[in-house]
């Protein structure tokens, strides 16, 4: 699981820099479980990193990133350790640590993009040259994506295979348990105050629909267990209808590294042997885990995926620019409930669920034909669980460009989609409150209704909420147009 360079005896007393990145958790974590194993003193760091080539973290991921490291810094206090704050170029952070507490190793879990990866391999070089040993871990996925090969030795491009050969390969390694002491070193380096950073919105703080949320290691074994104990019985149906509780909600305590898979992996299947949760139900979860294995596999191997189209032929695409239109859809005012739902529980929450995000989604490509990118910066920027992989590849998934993606023909109706999995309108209703005294039948098509209707429901089309801002049918005609051109490059 590991890979240490070999030890230099002489620098073997230095303490070890555990540098947390998207691992914020003590229990099952590998890199922070070697170096307590190594008997060196332990100096846990986080460094936000600050450089102009690294893509800056959203306003939701300041936000989560504000209380997950508060929660790490109270548990690594608790144990007699202390969390070591610095901001900047991690390369110059950590040699200036280094530096100021004779450390002899730097340990940390691995990342999978482009930019972590060219970024720790130069660090890595750096360091050992000077004889600091570097080790490194794999915390967040079940599978590294070098590991899992097709029979011709190469990545995998289409999920059900993929998944087939990775879960074979989950291995069955016990918990790591959380350290009960972190030795401290002679020195303290300075630390900044976390308050300084200021990561929590003010003027305006729009965050307080945030409150839902517990975020940091406690928070996110909770969430597994209430789910384990509930909602995965009906998991394979539920999972669709944003009306009801039906998912884990644990994505972005995975994206921080809060919980990670294995631990999921092994609470599941622990919970099939207890019959707490039926197996087929089980299978269907563990998938979606896959496929956020899978996601990093694709972006490892396809390293541009948050800006190239996975597939080159849609390069052809003409994209629409149309601000009035994104305006309308970021702001949940495209006149189409069940859009305008996702998009306001977005702003709201920091959270969408996952059968709107891919008609919102649908939304923004298809009917109004703006670039898949705009609308991955604008998640990038408002979802609570913001990740480059899982952000990138389901954005091309919809767009029809990506890895096993759906195919660019499929366009959803935005109307029966709402109709088939909100159908007593339930999600529309709590977002999108201005037409909650709609009947069902209308809720997902206002312009449909009654004069009687909109008027016993207080609404006024193009008043108190939008008429369409496009008519489906001719905006899907256009987009198979446009599409026409991709098929014929392809
Ligand atoms: P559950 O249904 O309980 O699933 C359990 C876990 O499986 C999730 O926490 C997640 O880690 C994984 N998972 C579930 N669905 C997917 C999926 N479609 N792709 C990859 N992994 C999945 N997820 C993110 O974590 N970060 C993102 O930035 C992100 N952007 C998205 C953008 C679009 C356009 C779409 C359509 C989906 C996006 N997703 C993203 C995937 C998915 O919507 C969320 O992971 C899911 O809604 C999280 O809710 P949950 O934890 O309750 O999911």
């Amino acid at each position: 699981m590991t890979s240490a360079l070999p030890q230099d005896p002489s620098r073997s007393a230095g303490p070890a820099i555990v540098w947390f990145r998207q691992d914020l958790r003590l229990a099952d974590n590998p890199a922070l479980a070697d170096a307590v194993a190594s008997g060196r003193a332990i100096i846990p760091l986080y460094i936000l990193h600050e450089t102009p080539d690294a893509r800056p973290l959203g306003g939701a991921s300041l936000w989560w990133l504000d209380k997950s490291l508060t929660v790490l810094g109270d548990a690594i206090a608790a144990r007699g350790g202390k969390l070591v704050l610095r901001r900047g170029d991690p390369a110059h952070q950590l040699r200036e640590m280094i530096a100021a507490t004779g450390a002899s190793a730097v340990y940390w879990n691995r990342l999978y993009d482009k930019h972590a990866v060219a970024r720790d391999s130069g660090i890595k070089s750096d360091l050992t040259a000077d004889r600091i040993e570097i080790v490194s871990c794999n915390g967040s996925l079940l599978n590294e994506p070098w590991t899992v090969r097709n029979g011709s030795g190469e990545a995998y491009r289409v999920f059900t295979p993929y998944w087939r050969a990775a879960r074979a390969m989950v291995d069955d390694v016990p918990e790591l348990p959380a350290p009960g002491r972190l030795p401290p070193p002679r020195i303290w380096p300075e630390s900044d105050a976390l308050a300084h950073w200021s990561l929590h919105p003010t003027t305006p703080d729009w965050s307080t629909g945030f409150s839902d949320w517990t975020p940091g290691e406690a928070g996110a074994a909770t969430a597994l267990d209430r789910f384990l104990t509930g909602a995965i019985s009906g998991y394979g149906d539920n999972r669709n209808l944003p009306g009801v509780e039906g998912t884990s909600r644990l994505s972005p305590h995975l994206h921080f590294g809060e919980i990670g898979p294995r631990q999921i992996w092994r609470a599941v299947h622990a919970a099939t042997v207890k019959g707490a949760a039926p197996d087929s139900e089980a299978d269907k979860f563990l998938s979606e885990i896959g496929w956020r294995e899978f996601n990093h596999h694709i972006l490892f191997h396809w390293p541009d995926l948050p800006r190239d189209n996975f597939k080159p032929a849609f390069d052809q695409f003409t994209w629409r620019e149309d601000e009035p239109g994104f305006r309308a859809w970021s702001r949940g005012q495209t006149g189409y409930p069940i859009v305008d739902a996702g998009m306001r529980e977005l702003w709201t929450t920091g959270f969408m669920h996952n059968r709107v995000r891919m008609i919102v989604a649908s939304f923004l490509i298809k009917d109004l034909m703006i670039d898949w990118r705009r609308g991955e910066a604008w998640f990038w920027d408002t979802l609570l669980d913001a990740d480059i992989a899982q952000n990138a590849a389901n954005w091309q998934w919809v767009a029809g460009s990506g890895a096993d993606a759906s195919p660019y023909f499929r366009i959803f109706n935005p109307v029966t989609q709402g109709q088939k999995f909100d159908p007593k309108g339930v999600y529309v209703r709590r977002w999108v409150p201005e037409l909650a005294r709609l009947p069902e039948d209308v809720i997902h098509a206002p312009w449909t209704a009654s004069p009687l209707d909109l008027r016993q429901a207080g609404v006024a089309l193009g008043q108190t909420y939008p008429a369409p801002i496009v008519d489906h049918a001719k905006a899907r005609d256009r987009a198979l147009a446009a599409y026409a051109a991709v098929r014929n490059a392809a």
